[in-house]
C-alpha cells in the first residue's frame, strides 16, 4: 500500500546544505574512488535527515508542521572530518562524530513530540551524516577527508519523491533555529 498510494507524500525532517557548505560537500564527495556502478548523489540532494516519517496521509501534514515550528533549538556548528562505508544501505557518507548539545536536543524534541503525535519512528539514535554515494557494493579504500564545518540555523520539512531513477526532494516548510552567536 504505501507508496503506491498517490494521496500520501513522503516526509522526513532534514537540514539543507547552504550554497558554500554544497560546494564542500561536493568536493568530499569528488575525491571518492568510486566504481562504475556507484552513483554519486546529485548536489541538490545533498542533506543531513534528522527524522524520517516516511508516507503520510496529506491532512495529516499541518501536524507535522506544528511540530516543526515548535522546535526551540538554537544554532549550532558540526565539523565534518571523515567517510564511513554503511555497508547494509551501501552507501558511503561524510560523517560527523562529534554531536553539538544543540544537535542532539532537537533530534530528541523532535521524535519526543512525534511520538507524542503517534509518529512511531524506528530512530535509534542520531548519527550526523550527508549520503555522498549510492549502490557502493563493497567497501572502497577511503582517503582522509578534508573536513569542513557546517553551520546549521535552520532545518525543513521535507517531501521525497522517489519514483524516479533519482529521488527528488522538495522543500515543504522551513524553520530558523534561534540565534545564539554573538560574533560580529
Ligand atoms: P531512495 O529510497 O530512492 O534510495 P532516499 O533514501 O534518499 O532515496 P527516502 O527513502 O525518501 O529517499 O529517504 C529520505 C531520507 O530519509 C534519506 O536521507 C534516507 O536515508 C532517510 N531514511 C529513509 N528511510 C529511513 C528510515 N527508516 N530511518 C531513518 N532514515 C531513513
Ligand atoms: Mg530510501
Amino acid at each position: 500500500m504505501t507508496g503506491l498510494d498517490d494521496s500520501k507524500v513522503r516526509l522526513f525532517f532534514a537540514v539543507v546544505p547552504d550554497a558554500a557548505t554544497r560546494e564542500r560537500i561536493a568536493d568530499a564527495a569528488a575525491s571518492l574512488p568510486l566504481e562504475s556502478e556507484a552513483r554519486l548523489v546529485p548536489r541538490n540532494n545533498y542533506h543531513m535527515t534528522l527524522a524520517f516519517v516516511g508516507e503520510v496521509a496529506a491532512p495529516q501534514i499541518q501536524s507535522l508542521q506544528q511540530i516543526g515550528g515548535a522546535q526551540r533549538t538554537t544554532a549550532f556548528a558540526l565539523r565534518f572530518e571523515s567517510y564511513e562505508y554503511w555497508p547494509k544501505p551501501e552507501v558511503v557518507v561524510a560523517a560527523s562524530r562529534t554531536i553539538p548539545p544543540p544537535m542532539e536536543q532537537l533530534w530528541q524534541q523532535l521524535h519526543r513530540d512525534l511520538a507524542e503525535q503517534q509518529w512511531v519512528l524506528d530512530a535509534k539514535r542520531l548519527r550526523p551524516h550527508v549520503t555522498l554515494a549510492r549502490k557502493v557494493p563493497q567497501a572502497p579504500v577511503l582517503q582522509a577527508m578534508s573536513s569542513f564545518e557546517w553551520l546549521v540555523r535552520d532545518f525543513c520539512l521535507m517531501r521525497s519523491d522517489t519514483s524516479g531513477p533519482q529521488p527528488a526532494y522538495t522543500v515543504v516548510d522551513t524553520w530558523s533555529l534561534l540565534d545564539n552567536r554573538e560574533k560580529a
